[in-house]
């Protein structure tokens, strides 16, 4: 029977790149998978081993080289035993699992055909704790240490060959079809894939030979860090059984309110009172701040509710960009109670308009002189 041309059957050009070739390869396979051709499965299976043929030649540069100088002469014998064509379906798909695996993805061992995969590193489950600061840990960073309970692989623990798998970490089916002997892999479920079991299993410990155990981990807070922000530690969550890779440590962080002074962002609040002798005629006065305290001076005649700003006294950015500031909220304190004397001095300063005036009396004086024009 003559042969094709190998870049006939794949539909592409004789400089075609390798990866036009597989492409195109790709495209064949998933057109002529025999489980897509149930009408003409016999048909289907001589077009998909003919592309198999002609990918295994043309995706070898060697190969490819050869055949295109001496034909099909050139690479007799140099596939594999009579060539993709003489390979019964498992062999194609056990060599160009690769191939495979990307135009089917996680779900293609569903179609009926094995591949290859090698067993498997599986990473242990991460552990998640939330850790409290105060106002005053966030603003200059600090080192906490949390308790954590992980599972770890006991001490003294040995493994053995899975015998289910019988290390392999995967389970092979082989099922009779028209097509012949279909083989089918999954992974072990007794060893996840890793092809490794517990040969003695320690005191204390479950059936993966892992031990929940309580360890004091060191946690690097960053200053500046922000509400719920998450600290992620490599290696500190549950270790995996099996020779695995342990998951991580997430801290997830909250924020302890502070007695005095509010957080927004990186600024900090503070609201100060002061007394109305203080606001008129003015005063040198003491704030917290988050390291300490700091003096300002009030202005005399300073209104209630007027806002200082203290820069470079907030918090500092959490990516190292400078710091916010205070904000001192500048309240006047109206006493609840006074005495009799204080009462007198009051009534007096309210009958005299001229003694102590404010925006509400020059509204009054405008208003009476509106009147007066117009009276
Ligand atoms: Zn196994």
């Amino acid at each position: 029977m003559m042969k094709k041309d190998y870049y006939e059957v794949l539909g592409v050009s004789r400089n075609a790149s390798s990866e036009e070739i597989k492409r195109a390869y790709r495209k064949l396979a998933i057109k002529y998978h025999p489980d897509k051709n149930l009408d003409n499965k016999k048909e289907a299976e001589e077009k998909f081993k003919e592309a198999a043929e002609a990918y295994e030649i043309l995706s070898d540069s060697e190969k490819r080289q050869r055949y295109d100088k001496f034909g099909h002469s050139g690479v007799r014998g140099s596939s594999s035993p009579g060539g993709a064509s003489g390979m019964n379906m498992e062999d194609i798909f056990t060599n160009f699992g690769d191939i495979f695996s990307d135009a089917f993805g996680e779900g293609f061992s569903s179609f009926g055909f094995g591949r290859t995969t090698r067993s498997r590193t599986i990473k242990g489950s991460d552990l998640r704790i939330r850790v409290k600061l105060s106002l005053e840990e966030i603003a200059n960073g600090t080192e906490k240490k949390v308790k954590v309970k992980r599972l770890k692989v006991a001490k003294g623990i040995k493994f053995k060959d899975c015998s289910s798998c019988n290390g392999s970490g995967q389970i092979t089916h082989i099922t009779n079809t028209i097509l012949g002997r279909m083989q089918t892999t999954s992974q072990c479920d007794v060893c996840y894939g890793t092809g490794k079991n517990v040969e003695n299993i320690p005191y204390g410990a479950n059936k993966d030979g892992l031990i929940k155990e309580e360890e004091l981990v060191q946690v690097k807070i960053p200053s500046g860090i922000t509400k719920g922000m998450q600290l992620k530690i490599s290696g500190k969550g549950n270790e995996a059984p099996f020779g695995g890779i342990p998951g991580d440590l997430i801290i997830i962080t909250e924020e302890i309110p502070h007695e005095k002074l509010k957080r927004e962002g990186n600024n900090l609040h503070y609201d100060l009172y002061i007394s109305f002798p203080d606001a008129i005629l003015g005063a040198v006065k003491e704030v917290p701040t988050i390291n300490g305290k700091a003096r300002i001076k009030i202005d005399p005649g300073t209104q209630s509710g007027k806002t200082l700003r203290l820069k470079n006294k907030g918090l500092p950015n959490v990516n190292g960009y400078g710091n916010g500031s205070l904000l001192i909220h500048v309240n006047v304190w109206t006493p609840k109670k006074i005495n009799e004397e204080q009462r007198k001095f009051f009534e007096k300063m309210r009958k005299d308009e001229n003694f102590f005036p404010h925006p509400g009396n020059f509204e009054k004086s405008f208003f009476d002189r509106v009147r007066e024009m117009f009276s």
